[in-house]
């Protein structure tokens, strides 16, 4: 059986209890449900982007989906597509673009299936999965039954739904809306994109013009896979940048990188995770004594694995860069990816 090191990206993992790969639904479902009915310890898989894997895994069930094969239903001026769990992220973007659709190009490049996309609401460039998600299947882990999941139901928030929350279950499709702009893009949110572009915040560019500006600017960040770029052996961001409130917001420096939000609870901002990182002391190549695990010479918010780095030297460079930024600013940062099998 393989490693998990051989199906994620940041190349971390032992040798689980089982995989059971699934290329259909009905292989997804009942196999998950052969599983549960065990009792045993269960996890769902996907491009394996945003898992970092601890020893302590020799138990664990893992159902890797794979399922393909996506209906498209045109309507005027909009398309919703149905899109299996196991469908490639990044080769979605590209079919969209290619066929002159609207809604997710800013999110080119980002790694992973389709199914996973709901979990953190995968975003990039102003855009976010939750301004296209209509709704998922979702075979649910506690009632064993198979529902549908709206917007409401995942509680869609910054990097964060009622999965990554904890709702047990597994996505078997999404469905999103596309809408025809005659390939033209949403209207631009993303000052670097603007720049990059030489365009205004709020205009529209050509769809093939922001993917491809997108996938340069991602390039250059080491936030594409790429075998040829070591800083692509990672999880992308490693912490979600962190949301404080306006007044909290004040007691930093001035030159923070800093973006007004709001919240339920008010005005809050949201701080740049890089800069917090690299004015605690950590730049980019920091690595503790002796460990593989490393920052990324091209973006301090990511870890990389250098080269036979295991998950507990990953967890302990993100805990030393959580420990740094506590003692400078009192700010705890919360990591992105999921960590599984560690036993603290
Ligand atoms: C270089 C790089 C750049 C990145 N850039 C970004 C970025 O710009 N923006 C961003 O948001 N993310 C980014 N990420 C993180 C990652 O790409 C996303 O989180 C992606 O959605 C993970 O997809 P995956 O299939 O690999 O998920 P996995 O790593 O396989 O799983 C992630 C979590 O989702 C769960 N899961 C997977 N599939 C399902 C399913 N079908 N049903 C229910 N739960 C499921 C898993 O159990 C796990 O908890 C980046 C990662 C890398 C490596």
């Amino acid at each position: 059986m393989q490693a998990l090191s051989e199906l994620t990206s940041m190349r971390v993992g032992g040798v689980p209890a089982s995989i059971t790969r699934c290329s259909t639904r009905e292989e997804l479902i009942t196999a998950a449900k052969s599983i549960w009915a065990t009792g045993e310890n269960w996890m769902v898989l996907g491009g394996g982007t945003n898992c970092v894997f601890g020893a302590d895994i020799s138990s664990l069930h893992v159902l890797k989906v794979e399922t393909t094969g996506i209906e498209k239903q045109v309507l005027q001026a909009k398309q919703v597509w149905k899109i299996p769990a196991g469908v490639d992220w990044d080769e979605l973007v590209a079919e969209a673009v290619s066929e002159g659709l609207a809604g997710i190009e800013g999110m080119s490049g980002i790694p992973g299936t389709c199914g996973a996309a709901p979990v953190q609401n995968i975003g990039a460039y102003g855009q976010e999965l939750s301004d296209v998600f209509l709704r998922a299947e979702f075979l649910d882990y506690e009632s064993g039954e198979l529902v549908i999941l709206e917007p409401k139901d995942l509680k869609f928030g910054y990097r964060d739904s009622a999965i990554k929350r904890g709702r047990a279950g597994i996505i078997t499709w999404i469905e999103l809306e596309l809408i025809d702009l005659e390939g033209l893009s949403r209207p631009l949110y993303s000052g670097q994109i603007a720049g990059a572009l030489n365009s205004q915040m709020g205009e529209h560019v050509k769809l093939t013009d922001l993917r491809d500006a997108v996938l340069k600017l991602r390039a250059a960040k080491g936030m594409v896979l790429d075998p040829n770029d070591p800083n692509s052996v990672s999880c992308g961001s490693f912490f979600t940048n962190p949301i404080v409130s306006d007044s909290f917001a004040r007691t930093i420096s001035s030159d923070a990188p800093r973006w007004e939000t709001q919240e339920d609870d008010g005005l809050t901002v949201k701080l740049s995770a890089a800069w917090l990182i690299e004015q605690a002391g950590i730049g980019k190549d920091f690595s503790l004594p002796g460990s593989h695990a490393a920052i990324s010479s091209k973006h301090a918010l990511a870890i990389v694995n250098k080269g036979g780095a295991t998950g507990e030297q990953i967890a302990e460079l993100a805990r030393f860069i959580q420990e740094r930024v506590a003692a400078k600013f009192g700010i705890n940062l919360v990591p992105e990816p999921n960590l599984i099998g560690f036993r603290n």
